[in-house]
């Protein structure tokens, strides 16, 4: 139990859970939300229900935005800056790494202090173990109201540039995102054959969990730029790449996702570093 007053703008999904799991924690908690009625349960389980964004902010010493974007924030946010002055801020919001950093800069300029999040958890798992949210900006600030940001999940401190977290967030969420892909692909090609999703859910989950596990082997190339490789070097990636192409277009399934690996390979062979390891292909994203 922490007796921060915590106040949360935003009643979204993830605005609800966040809410709800601060009264659980004997947080006192003030919520607001754009269209009216969506704080009901919330009140009934203790929070006090503002009318206005400017009443909400009144009533919190720790200001929680969990809006949908950047241009939400300042939308809500803007017309009560003068009200925000000597108020610590935390943004919850996914905002890309220079718009948390604009936020930081704008709350500098408003006498506000500004920490910047990134909640690496969905609605379900907040409060619960399973739940991480990364954060950056204001140290005071965060070790000031560390107990009570706990209670949402782990709450880790990455350095004080305010866009590092939602840096670290979107470059995980970018795994995440080419990593369901590339299983929707692997499906469409499995359908092909009538295998259903599901059971090739059932081969892809150890797979692609025993695959992350070379993760680390390829960071030390990466990190040393050391792409010297023994085995399986770039015009072998090629030979593979090339035929889960052909594989995909006899499969009748679209080359949109796996073409762009090919792509990459072939580039870096072509200039030269067919011998070197498929870690390699980082150089043409960089
Ligand atoms: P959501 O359910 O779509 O809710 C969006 C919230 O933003 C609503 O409260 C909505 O208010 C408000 N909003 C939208 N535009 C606004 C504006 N111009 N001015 C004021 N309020 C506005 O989204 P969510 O799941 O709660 O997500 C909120 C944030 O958390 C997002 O940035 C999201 O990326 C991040 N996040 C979500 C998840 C997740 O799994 N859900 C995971 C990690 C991070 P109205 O009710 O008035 O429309």
């Amino acid at each position: 139990m922490t007796n921060t007053q915590v106040t949360v703008l935003g009643l979204g999904a993830m605005g609800k859970a966040l809410a709800a799991t601060f009264l659980t924690g004997g947080v006192s908690a003030t919520v607001w939300n754009r269209t009216a009625g969506r704080d009901a349960e919330l009140v009934a389980a203790g929070a006090v229900g503002a009318g206005s964004v400017a009443e909400a902010i009144d009533n919190g010493e720790v200001i929680i935005a969990v809006l949908l974007d950047h241009a939400s924030v300042h939308q809500t946010l803007d017309p009560v800056v003068s009200q925000l002055r000597g108020k610590r801020l935390i943004n919850l919001t996914s905002t890309a790494p220079e718009e948390s950093r604009e936020l930081a800069r704008w709350a500098d300029e408003h006498g506000i202090e500004f920490l910047d999040g990134g909640i690496m958890a969905v609605p379900s798992m907040i409060g619960t173990p399973a739940s991480s949210i990364l954060y950056s900006g204001d140290k005071a600030l965060f070790e000031a109201h560390r107990a009570t940001l706990e209670l949402l999940g782990t709450a880790e401190f990455l350095g004080d540039d305010p866009g590092l977290a939602a840096l670290y967030d979107f470059s995980l969420l970018s795994g995440m995102y080419m990593m369901f892909a590339g299983f929707f692909h692997g499906a469409a090609m499995m359908s092909s054959a009538g295998v259903s999703a599901q059971e090739f859910a059932q081969r892809a989950v150890p797979w692609v969990t025993a695959m992350a596990q070379g993760f680390p082997g390829y960071a030390g190339a990466i990190d040393s730029r050391d792409y010297s490789a023994e085995v399986q070097h770039l015009e072998f990636q090629q030979a593979a790449v090339n035929a889960i192409v052909r594989a995909s277009r006899d499969a009748g399934v679209a080359t949109d996702l796996i073409a762009p690996i090919a792509e990459l390979i072939d580039r870096q062979i072509r200039a030269g570093h067919g011998a070197a390891a498929f870690a390699r292909t980082i150089e043409e994203l960089r």
